[in-house]
């Protein structure tokens, strides 16, 4: 059976204190009983360093939100895999929503950002989702369906336990509305099958997590689905006791 996973996601969000009191507390309420399960947090590049004092010695481990396409060079104000993996990253969210919509990374950043993770030996954590709009028109399969399919050739030689897939549907990111756990459930369904079809063979190990407006009050009944492998949590992901109640719910 698959590992499920909580990844918080910080987004750009903290400062030194307040990352210290929130990894602190959690280090603490997840220190046992969460044997069966991973976590891990996304703090902003700036504060890994930190991050990476605060967990030592604890199970949870860290990512970053994002990565340059490039090694080191005349790149100002990138981060590249190299810079992550010397400072003990293991994961890395590859086009969040925010990245896509705000920073203009197409599928085919994504895809290069995806091998660059993978190349560096990080875990990418490929996010994809689709709109209020597309979902209304009835697009959601046709968009996953596009934004899967751009990071297969490179995920397809890959063994499942080198990659996460995230499902945020953009119109629950932050929203407050949550899909529903049979939503949840149907795209990421339909994800597995896509990962199956196209010649995968171990599409039922990948992990698939579903984000967008994940709390402690939902969580238990996403991750009760069957191909809800965990949560990509933000907001929550900043409160001790919400992200701590969110990684019993994957318990
Ligand atoms: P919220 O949990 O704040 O809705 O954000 C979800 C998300 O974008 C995580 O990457």
């Amino acid at each position: 059976k698959r590992r499920p996973l909580v990844m918080g996601n910080w987004k750009m969000n903290g400062r030194l204190a307040r990352n210290e009191a929130l990894l602190t507390e959690l280090k603490a309420g997840l220190a046992s009983g969460f044997d069966a399960i991973d976590v891990a947090v996304c703090p902003p590049a700036p504060y890994l360093g930190q991050a990476s004092k605060l967990v030592a010695g604890s199970a949870i481990t860290y990512g970053a939100q994002n990565l340059s396409t490039e090694q080191d060079g005349a790149y100002t104000g990138e981060v590249s895999s190299g810079m992550l993996t010397d400072l003990g990253v293991k994961w890395v969210l590859v086009g969040h929503s925010e990245r896509r919509s705000l920073y203009g990374e197409t599928d085919e950043t994504v895809a290069k950002k995806t091998q660059v993770a993978l190349e560096a030996g990080l875990i990418p954590v490929v996010c994809i989702g689709e709109t209020l709009e597309e979902r209304k028109t009835g697009d959601t399969e046709v968009v996953l369906a596009r934004q899967l399919d751009a990071v297969l050739p490179v995920l397809g030689s890959q063994p499942a336990s080198a990659f996460v897939l995230a499902y945020e549907p953009v119109w629950a990111i932050g929203t407050g509305l949550t899909a529903t756990p049979e939503q949840a459930q149907e795209v990421h369904r339909f994800l597995r099958d896509r990962l199956a079809s196209s010649g995968y063979a171990q599409a039922q190990e990948a992990r698939i997590l579903y984000g967008g407006s994940v709390k402690a009050a939902n969580a238990g009944e996403l991750f009760a689905q069957p191909d809800v492998d965990g949560g990509l949590v933000g907001g929550a992901s900043l409160v001790a006791n919400e992200f701590i109640g969110i990684a019993k719910g994957a318990v």
